[in-house]
């Protein structure tokens, strides 16, 4: 789990990745929804962050990036929060359009080997398809195959933009960050947004 500033960082699509690579009982089960660009159940997802939570990762702080993505996440997140004395102090919502979020996702390569991470229209490798860094043959996700980011951008508007409007009825600050500009602006916007 990466941490910056002090502050965990618990991607919930990385751990989920994590456990397909390892071939546990959870990726066995996520790994069929997630090639579908649908959502993991909700049992399922509690359980993992519920035990997340409980490991030694809350320190100074934590972003949950990609939770809780239905209703019923968002009102147990707060129940678990309520419990450790940690409610949701700020949630940040990254606007970017349809057309854009649909480049960046097909568009997106990654190094099996080291991590990197570019994009073939925006941040292309100096070689088509080829890792700079350790010139491992790059690969692209499942779920970002074209079909499926059509359909996760639509579970999006189903499912997951209530949870913003849940939390806009208070009293949690809800902020929207333009997100259709260069990484290193919207990581300022982000770090101000949170006071890092
Ligand atoms: P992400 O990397 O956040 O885009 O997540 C990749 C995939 O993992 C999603 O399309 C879902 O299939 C699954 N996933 C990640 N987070 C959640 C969540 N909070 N609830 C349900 N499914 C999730």
């Amino acid at each position: 789990m990466a941490v910056q500033n002090g502050l965990h960082k618990i991607s919930t699509g990385d751990l989920l990745r994590e456990a397909v690579r390892d071939g546990t009982p959870l990726g066995k089960e996520a790994k069929k929804f997630m090639d579908a660009g649908e959502l993991v159940p909700d049992a399922v997802m509690l359980g993992l962050v519920r035990e997340t939570l409980q490991g030694d990762t809350v320190g100074r702080g934590f972003i949950l990036d990609g939770f809780p993505r239905t209703l019923p996440q968002a009102e147990a997140l707060d129940q678990m929060l309520t419990d450790i004395n940690r409610p949701v102090e700020a949630v940040l919502v990254l606007d970017v359009p349809d057309e854009t979020i649909v480049k960046r996702l097909s568009g997106r390569r990654s190094c099996p080997k080291c991590g990197a991470v570019y994009n073939q229209f925006f941040d292309p490798p100096k070689q088509n398809n080829v890792c700079d860094k350790c010139g491992t043959e790059l690969s692209q996700r499942r779920d970002d195959e074209a079909k499926t980011v059509q359909r996760r951008l639509d579970v999006y508007r189903e499912q997951t933009a209530p949870v913003v409007d849940h939390y806009r009825r208070g009293p949690v600050r809800v902020q929207t960050i333009a997100a259709d500009r260069s990484i290193d602006q919207v990581q300022r916007e982000l770090r101000g947004a949170l006071n890092l």
